[in-house]
């Protein structure tokens, strides 16, 4: 069982600076866990923890059933993939993925098999003669990941692996990776900045600002119940746009205004008491821009368009598949969500936006914590 525990961790670098605060994590066997979060917010110094690169100050972490606060990293059943890959530039690739095997004095036999069997999962069996500089930066990552698999270990530490890939092969290898976590029905733990490899990659995300775990949950429920307006922020691109407003009361319904709009909220999903303690109060709006689209649009697919308001176009984002509206109402800038098959907007235009109110987020102007 590779599960591993992180309880009550701290790390405090010398002069005090707490980088790693109070980290407590249950993963699960086979789990591809993600620590993600903005630079410096102390996901690498969480997964050196775990790897023993780094002392832990205090707390106790796990893996299996074993303490290794104090077990030297060799020891701990673990190997790390770096976004450097490392490799030797003077051995084959062969070599390379030999090389921890060999240290460990692992039979010759085994050690080839152990290695094909690798290239092969990573379809690099036609390079394993070939040296580091004759390969490209994706075929050279999947060495350094071959290098980890030979090892069979309980569990992969994954430091940002794929930050020096181009996009498109980054794309690429993140596909690859979940496969091969798929194939190899490993624990792996990944530490990224990227929220799309967080979301894409993950079968569950750990949230991390200040050195502190902001929220642990699948990416589904990260996206859809952020439980701050960090992670709403943080998680999905463009990211939620967030308004100031105010709760309102009017004959028994709950309303939510900002820059000369009023939006009438659904009362099957937002009226109960936690919500009403609010009324009367500034809180903070945040929505998705698939949340805001094009009126005309929606009218056209026959949808109803009560929560409209008008709004400047001042910038278009065209991506293909869908296209963004960077638009301004009074002084909020908000960005919405539109199809760029049928919408036929333009730069200046003033457009009627709609909001899908039943996916409104609410959070508290002063905690920054989500109400509903
Ligand atoms: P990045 O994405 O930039 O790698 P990160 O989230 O992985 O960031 P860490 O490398 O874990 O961040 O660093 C967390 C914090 O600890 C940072 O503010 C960093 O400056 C600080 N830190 C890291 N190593 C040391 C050290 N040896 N001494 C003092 N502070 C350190």
């Amino acid at each position: 069982m590779a599960k591993v525990s992180l309880k009550n961790v701290y790390k405090r670098y010398e002069g005090g600076f707490v980088a790693v605060s109070d980290f407590n994590l249950e993963i699960e066997d086979k789990e591809f866990i993600i620590l993600v979060g903005p630079s410096g917010c102390g996901k690498s110094t969480t997964l050196r923890m775990v790897a023993g690169l780094e002392d832990i100050t205090e707390g106790e972490i796990y893996i299996g059933d074993k303490l290794v606060n104090d077990v030297p990293p060799k020891d701990r059943d673990i190997a790390m993939v770096f976004q450097n890959y490392a490799l030797y530039p003077h051995m084959t690739v062969f070599d390379n993925m030999a090389f921890g095997l060999k240290l460990r004095k692992i039979p010759k036999d085994e050690i080839k098999r152990r290695v094909e069997e690798a290239a092969k999962i990573l379809e690099i069996s036609h390079l394993l003669e070939r040296k580091p500089k004759a390969l490209s930066g994706g075929q050279r990552q999947r060495v350094a990941l071959g290098r980890a698999i030979v090892r069979n270990p309980k569990v992969f530490l994954m430091d940002e692996p794929l930050s020096n890939l181009d996009a498109k092969l980054r794309v690429q290898m993140r596909v690859e990776i979940t496969k091969l976590h798929q194939r190899l029905a490993t624990t792996i733990i990944y530490v990224t900045h990227d929220q799309t490899e967080a979301m894409t990659m993950g079968t569950r995300i750990v949230v991390m600002k200040d050195g502190v775990v902001q929220q642990v949950d699948d990416p589904t429920k990260i996206y859809q119940h952020p439980v701050n307006t960090f992670v709403a922020g943080f998680i999905g691109m463009p990211p939620m746009n967030f308004v100031d407003s105010t709760l309102t009361e009017e004959n028994g319904k709950l309303y939510v205004s900002f820059a000369g709009t009023r939006l009438a909220l659904p009362s099957a999903k937002y009226d109960n008491n936690t919500v009403r303690a609010y009324i009367g109060k500034n809180i903070i709006l945040g929505l998705r821009p698939e949340t805001i689209s094009d009126a005309q649009e929606e009218v056209a697919k026959g949808r109803e368009t009560h929560a409209t308001f008008q709004a400047n176009v001042d910038v278009l984002e065209r991506l293909g598949a869908e296209t963004y509206l960077y638009v301004s109402v009074d002084n909020e800038n908000l960005v919405a969500r539109v199809d760029p098959t049928t919408s036929a907007t333009k730069v200046n235009d003033q457009i009627e936006l709609v909001v899908s109110t039943d996916r409104i987020v609410l959070f508290d102007k002063e905690t920054e914590k989500t109400i509903i």
